[in-house]
Order: structure tokens, then sequence, then C-alpha cells
């Protein structure tokens, strides 16, 4: 049976995702409980105690998300659609927990003098980062402030060093593997989540660049989660996993007896009630109750995937290089059934 390098997984013909490839455990594992497993990072300097950042969508993190987050060890980007922003800078001062925020492209002036002033990580929230303006506003942003900047998003890493000579500090991947997202039907752009990390972590790694990388779209899962970090992330970006929650924006509904929440695309008529280019869906998902109660669940399936592979550490899992690419039956096999 042919085991995978990740090296070999970059070279592979096809593109690949979550779905199609499986960690596999080759080793006696030293790990004698999941909680001795240590998750622990930092992303841009914070640290966190589950390597997880929530998307900025209008659905999934407001104040209450992010700083419900923060609470859990993890980060939010609070997004830049609502009045969270408004009410964020109210006293001119943020509260404590808030870390990071997303603008647009044309974002005021005032609004970027604020995050800077409070020392708050900004995120540049659009589609591509392999657009000129998006690398002149992260420059111009570097130059002016003394602030660290996220910008989003690539399917792969060939443009990576531009992106660092513009002064990106963190880099969302993944173009047209979110839930809510219509782009690759829309336009045939991109490619599958695993092949999209791997490629660009080999371009951070070959060429030697400081920057962080962010799994964005497409992770159902704490196993997907094990899985991005294997190939390459350091953080992961989560939307549907935490839609839903008590924390996310938006009122709970009841319907056929069943809660829900809503959740959309940050592209989708919902949010730009116009007769813009859609590029994303709108659905109602169950209520979960509390993010923590996910953040748990994804904190035991990480740990537990670690300790099946021998790792105390993310960095060891970053490192531990044993992939399987699976078969359709192989997959559907993998899948609980009654
Ligand atoms: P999910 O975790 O699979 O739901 O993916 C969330 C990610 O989907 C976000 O972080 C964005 O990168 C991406 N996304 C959000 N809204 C849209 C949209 O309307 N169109 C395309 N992609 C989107």
């Amino acid at each position: 049976m042919k085991i995978y390098s990740r090296k070999e997984l970059n070279d592979y013909s096809l593109s690949l995702t979550y779905d199609d490839i499986s960690l596999v455990p080759t080793e006696i594992s030293r790990v004698i409980t999941r909680n001795e497993v240590n998750i622990k990072s930092s992303f841009l300097a914070i640290e966190l105690s589950v390597p997880v950042v929530s998307s900025p969508m209008d659905t999934v993190t407001g104040i209450a998300m992010a700083k419900e987050l923060s609470r859990s060890g993890c980060v939010g980007i609070i997004n830049r659609f609502d009045s969270s922003l408004s009410e964020l800078f109210v006293n001119d001062s943020v509260e404590e927990g808030i870390q990071v925020v997303s603008v647009s492209l044309t974002a005021e002036e005032a609004l970027l003098e604020k995050i800077a002033a409070n020392k708050l990580i900004v995120c540049i929230d659009t589609a591509n980062a392999n657009n000129a303006h998006v690398l002149n506003k992260c420059e111009e942003l570097k130059k002016k402030y003394d602030i660290k900047v996220i910008i989003g998003n690539i399917a792969q890493g060939g443009t990576l060093r531009q992106l660092v000579d513009a002064g990106a500090d963190a880099v969302r991947i993944g173009i047209g593997g979110g839930s809510m997202c219509t782009t690759s039907i829309q336009t045939g752009i991109g490619i599958g989540q695993v092949s999209s990390l791997i490629d660009t972590y080999f371009a951070r790694e070959e060429g030697k660049l400081k920057i962080e990388l962010i799994a964005d779209g497409g992770i159902k899962s704490p196993g997907d989660i094990s899985k991005a970090i294997a190939a390459g992330a350091d953080v992961v970006m989560l939307g549907r996993m935490l839609a839903g929650t008590k924390e996310t924006p938006g009122e709970v509904i009841k319907y056929n007896d069943q809660l829900w929440k809503k959740y959309r695309g940050s592209a989708s008529f919902g949010v730009k009630m116009k007769g813009e280019f859609i590029e994303g869906e709108e659905t109602m998902v169950p209520y979960k109750g509390t993010v923590k109660s996910v953040i748990n669940a994804i904190s035991d399936g990480l740990r537990s995937s670690m300790s099946y592979l021998n790792c105390e550490s993310l960095d060891e899992l970053k490192h531990k290089d044993r992939f399987a690419i699976l078969s359709t039956s192989s997959y559907l096999e993998r899948l609980p059934r009654k």
C-alpha cells in the first residue's frame, strides 16, 4: 500500500480535497491519552489553545462570537458588513478580547486609523488576493501603520512571494471550497483544498517566506482540521462549522419543531441586496448551542487524531507526512452506516 508524503501529494496528478485523503498511523504511538496532546499554537503572535479562527462572514462573526472564541483560546475575525465595527469603536477604544477585524478594499481612512490605534490585526476581506488593488492596499497599510495584515484568497502558491513583498502577514488559502460558495460553478476557478494548501506550503518553505497559512473553506469536521494542518496549514478558518451557534449574529428561528439559524455566503444575494454578481448561497443550519461546545468537540477530535498519529504537538502533526489517497469506495466505507 502506497503511503504518500506531502511532497508526493504535491506532485500528484489530480487536485485533492479533504475527502480524497486520509491520515495513516504508521508508528507505535507514545501518547497514552488524548489529554496529554498539546494543541497550543500561535497565530500572528496571538496564543491559541485550539488552532481555529472564525470566518469574517456576517452570519458567523460579530462581537459576541469574537469574545467567546477568544475565551475559548481561538480567534474571531469581526465581519465588515454589519454594525459590529461601529459598535466596536463606540468609545474609540476596543474591549479586550477583540483582536482581528475585517475591512473591505474601500474601507474609510478613519476606520483604518482606529483599527491601527487599537493595535488590531486587519483582514482585507476580498475573494482574490492575486489582485493589484489588494496588494497595493496591503502595501499602503503596512507603510502607513504598524499593523498586521491578512489577505486572501489564493488557490496555489505561485504568487506567494508577491504577497509577502506587499507585506502580507497571513494568507487565506482556498478558492471555490467554501460550503456557501458558488465561485467554481460561476467561474470555473479553483482547485481542491488539500492541493491548494500543500502547494502554498511548499511555496513558503522553498521560498523561505515568512507568512502564516490559513486553510479557508470546505472544513466539515475535526478530522478535516487535522488533515488541513498535516497538509501545511498553521490555522483553519471555519464558517459552516461555527454557523448556527448561539454566538453567531442573527435570530434563532423555529421551523418544523426544530431550531435554526441563517448562514449565508459573503457574496450571496442576501448580503449584496442589489444587482451585483452573486457567488454565494444562503441556507438555514440547525441551531447548535454554544460555540464553546463546538470548539471542545474540535479539540477532542484533533487530540484524538494526533494520538493515533503519535504526535504530541501540532508541529509534529505538520511534519507527519503520512497520507493515503482514498478511492470513492474507501471514502464511503469511512462513513457511519445504519
Ligand atoms: P465554510 O467553512 O466551508 O463554510 O467556508 C467558509 C469560507 O467560504 C469563508 O471563510 C470564505 O473564504 C468563503 N466564502 C464565504 N462566503 C462566500 C461566498 O459568498 N462565495 C464564495 N466563497 C465564500
